[in-house]
């Protein structure tokens, strides 16, 4: 087992992560940079170290900085969580280098999933259905045009290295296919300083979807389900929930193949492999090999710490459970409450004069936040996750919204009102939203 875990990250990840840390009888390390002086992660590590100023490459993404402060403190793993330095695979190299591990999956796996062209066409290897389009790489409109013909419009240009919703065009007809074009590779470059892009079709209806999986050294892994994150603006996720109400067989089969899919290659850690869901089938979108923001939501309707089995899993240990032995029931449905304007999400940083978060029985809130806190305006702005779980969704809902009532942050505009119009929403009552469901909902909402 490590003897001590130093956290590359801040904000309520950090602290998820120190608990279970904590709970495992593991020594924690906390960095920071110096606009989170006093933030709760700092307060409630073992020990803490300062690692540089505000901005996010001179503190949270500084390689030499993080390895220093391993090597100061002593720590034999890392933690990277989400976000910042979690796929970065230089990272995971530079550390291991130094003899310190990385709690997450393989260098190679996170070099294949990381790159989005590679990706897919390791998803066709393995066997999984992908969204029709390019095969790689489209370098000029000769191709891009040859690729669209054959799937037809609307397509979507994506970055291979895109990620937090950024990095996608979508195009409607010919007349925009050449700008688009060279607008996404232009962007692509300046964003993630690689121009490369690749087209597919644009699904007009579907659902995100995607599968929890866990695995261990030994080539023993399983899933935990799957959860619809189509709750979506401008291509992030704002509310998960599990189960999702896709027809029970349908999803048996998706988790299976998923599993099936990622022992072939001997993945071991948590990752999550995302799907477009539209008409019963099922479409490879990329996979993520870290912790998300929403596994929560898994792990009330398992029952099972997902954080703590991954740090087990990268001490060696074998997988405490099997697939037969997991028995998921209930619902769970967590609101990413940002620190933004409710109607224009427009960020709000500054200090939260008044923070009490609600509580009762199936309210979970991981958050670094409490009274007389700064919120930075670095860093991005989610300050609470609100998971709550029921026995069935109808329930859970009317547990959610007296939880958001409850629930009081003042100094700071977060997104608690736009939740609690959501609620009142048929469409989301009934379950009956995909991916584009909530922006048109805003738009219409908007016109007088
Ligand atoms: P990122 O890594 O930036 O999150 P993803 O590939 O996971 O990007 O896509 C994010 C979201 O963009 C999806 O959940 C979906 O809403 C939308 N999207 C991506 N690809 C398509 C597509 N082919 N058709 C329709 N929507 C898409």
């Amino acid at each position: 087992m490590f003897n001590k875990v130093l956290i590359a990250n801040r904000g309520e990840i950090a602290i998820r992560i120190l608990r279970a840390c904590k709970e495992l009888g593991i020594q924690t390390v906390a960095v920071y940079s110096t606009a989170d002086e006093n933030a709760m992660h700092v307060k409630m590590a073992d020990e803490s170290i300062c690692i540089g100023p505000p901005p996010s490459l001179k503190s949270y993404l500084n390689i030499p900085a993080i390895i220093s402060a391993c090597e100061i403190s002593g720590a034999d793993a890392v933690h990277p969580g989400y976000g910042f330095l979690s796929e970065n695979f230089g990272f995971v190299e530079k550390l291991e280098a130094h003899s310190i591990k990385f709690i997450g999956p393989k260098f190679e796996h996170i070099k294949m999933m990381g790159d989005k062209i590679l990706a897919k066409k390791s998803a066709v290897n393995l066997g999984i259905p992908i969204i029709p389009g390019s095969n790689g790489e489209v370098k000029d409109f000769k191709e891009a045009k040859k690729i669209a013909d054959k799937i037809g419009y609307p397509i979507i240009i994506k970055a291979s290295s895109g990620g937090g919703g950024r990095g996608m065009t979508k195009v409607l007809e010919e007349k925009d296919l050449d700008s688009s074009l060279k607008k996404s590779a232009l962007e692509a470059k300046k964003i993630f300083n690689d121009e490369r892009v690749y087209i597919e079709k644009y699904l007009q209806n579907p659902k995100h979807i995607e599968v929890q999986i866990i695995g261990d050294e030994y080539n023993n892994l399983i899933h935990l389900g799957e959860r619809d994150c189509s709750i979506q603006r401008r291509n992030q996720k704002l509310l998960e929930e599990s189960p999702s109400i896709v027809d029970r067989k349908i999803r048996k089969d998706i988790c299976q193949l998923t599993v099936d899919s990622l022992k072939s290659i001997n993945y071991s850690s948590v990752g999550t492999v995302e799907y477009l869901y539209e008409d019963g089938n099922f479409y490879f979108m990329e996979m993520n090999t870290r912790l998300q923001v929403e596994h929560p939501v898994t792990e009330e309707i398992y029952n099972f710490d997902i954080v703590k089995e991954q740090i087990l899993s990268a001490s060696k240990y074998k997988l405490s459970v099997d697939q037969n032995s997991l028995n998921p029931s209930g619902h769970s449905i967590e609101c990413r409450i940002n620190a933004e304007n409710p109607d224009t999400f427009i960020p709000s940083p500054g200090i939260i004069s008044n923070f009490y978060d609600p509580g009762g029985p199936g309210v979970r809130v991981d958050s670094g936040c409490y009274s007389g806190l700064e919120i930075p305006p670095h860093y991005d702005s989610l300050i609470a996750k609100l998971i709550v779980y029921d026995k069935d969704r109808i329930s859970c809902i009317k547990r959610l919204k007296r939880s958001l009532e409850e629930f009081v942050i003042e100094g700071i505009e977060t997104t608690i009102p736009f939740f609690l119009d959501l609620l009142e929403q048929e469409k989301f009552l009934n379950g009956d939203y995909d991916i584009n469901w909530l922006e048109d909902y805003q738009n219409n909402k908007e016109r007088p």
